[in-house]
């Protein structure tokens, strides 16, 4: 959480900061895990930045990026919005450009994004904390997880 803090506060902010902490080196989200009353929670380490400088996000909603940099923890660059926005913004991003095997539930993800739910569900993550931060089902979550491609 300080690290974050100190982050954001040393940056310039026109440029995308991005998180330096655990998962970030992997690629994909920044990841941070605070422990409290002997358990520990992980949350998306742009979903905190946002927090800590536009206050609590409104229910249902989830963090975006403007500038389409995962790592990025930028609160210039992190905007709320619903699920369905943000399927639009990848869509717009050419993320969720068709490529063959990508049909019926895999459509709303790409190649690289399973590849990295894969991952996520390697390490231990929750299918329900990797569902929030794709806007997903956990049951999507589940089955991406299980499949191969
Ligand atoms: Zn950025």
């Amino acid at each position: 959480m300080e690290r974050i803090r100190r982050q954001i506060e040393n940056a310039d902010t026109l440029e995308c900061i991005e998180y330096a902490g655990t998962g970030a080196a992997k690629g994909g989200y920044g990841r941070i895990t605070i422990r409290s009353r002997g358990k520990a929670y992980s949350f998306a380490a742009h979903r905190l930045a946002y927090e800590l400088a536009h206050g609590e996000l409104p229910e249902g909603h989830i963090v975006r990026h403007a500038c389409h940099n995962p790592k990025c923890i930028n609160p210039a660059h992190l905007t709320s919005g619903t699920h369905k926005q943000n399927a639009g913004d990848r869509m717009r991003a050419g993320r969720c450009a068709p490529q063959r095997g990508e049909n019926n539930g895999n459509a709303k993800t790409s190649t690289q994004d399973r590849e990295q739910i894969r991952l996520r569900r390697q390490r231990g993550e929750t299918l329900k904390s990797i569902a929030a931060d794709y806007g997903l089902h956990f049951s999507t979550i589940s089955a991406i997880a299980r499949s191969s491609n």
